[in-house]
């Protein structure tokens, strides 16, 4: 298996206090092969409020001292997880491009609702009681997720933790599934698979995954091939954590590799 953590935070992201150099020493303790930073650049923040750029100096400092301190004892990439890109298609390329030829890896993520609650992130409403809300957080997470792979293809890599609001949905006990919205699901993994995308196994810290099974099975009968992995991690203790098990489910669905990202070209690992 080859151990990769693609997805993982430092203090550039604004839910985050690590230095990176942290983070990169508990993918190495860990027995990680390659790791990804993969900074916040939301185009709606936390509080639901526009945002049009992205701190590169910053970040690209921070990578730049710890890929020079760290030398070859590990692959180590810069990536971006770029939040609800449909809104604001323009910037989010315009950030893309900032990120130039060192930038190798973009998840697509949908944190914020749009048009509705505010536009706050799906983290934020109370669905306790209210499966109706669920719903709509969930359509409303798929609505921006169908503009991003059909209209948006060229913002993302692979598309980050498409589960996310049944997170929370599931924090305040209300049953849904993706299984309740299975059409929708497999007309956006066709789109991905048809433009030669991947989709994220996010375990969340280890704690999500569950709902991955399907989702892989379903991903590959729509021609899927890319697949990634990541623990999501914002604290160094959670640096790959659930991702042997995340392996171990892309193999049990049929993949014969997980793929990483250099230059924003897909790389195959064999399982
Ligand atoms: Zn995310
Ligand atoms: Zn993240």
């Amino acid at each position: 298996m080859y151990l990769c953590d693609i997805h993982s935070h430092s203090r550039i992201s604004p839910d985050c206090d690590v230095p990176l150099l942290n983070m990169v020493h508990a993918a190495i303790a860990a027995g990680v092969e390659e790791f990804c930073v993969t900074d916040h650049c939301d185009l709606l923040g936390l509080d639901g409020n526009p945002v049009t750029s992205f701190d590169w100096p910053a970040a690209r400092a921070q990578y730049r001292a710890v890929k020079a301190e760290l030398g070859d004892k590990l692959i180590f990439r810069l990536g971006l997880e770029l939040g609800s890109a449909p809104i604001n298609p323009a910037a989010a390329r315009d950030i893309l491009a900032q990120g130039g030829e060192e930038l190798d890896y973009v998840l697509g993520s949908l944190h914020n609702w749009i048009g509705m609650e505010g536009n706050l992130d799906f983290y934020y409403s109370d669905y306790r009681g209210s499966p109706g809300l669920a719903r709509q957080a969930v359509e409303n997470a798929l609505d921006h997720t169908w503009a991003l792979v059909t209209r948006y293809p060229d913002c993302y890599d692979s598309l980050a933790h498409i589960v996310y609001p049944l997170r929370y949905i599931r924090r305040d006990g209300v049953e849904l599934s993706m299984a309740d919205f299975e059409d929708r699901v497999r007309a956006i993994f066709t789109e991905v698979a048809k433009s030669g995308r991947a989709i994220e196994v996010n375990t969340c810290r280890g704690t999500d995954l569950e709902p991955w099974p399907p989702l892989l099975c379903w991903f590959r009968e729509c021609g899927g091939e890319l697949v990634t992995v990541g623990a999501d991690a914002h604290r160094p203790e959670d640096v790959a954590k659930g991702i042997p098990q995340a392996l171990e489910m892309v193999k049990a669905a049929g993949f014969d590799c997980v793929t990483t990202f250099e230059q924003r070209k897909p790389v195959l690992h064999k399982l």
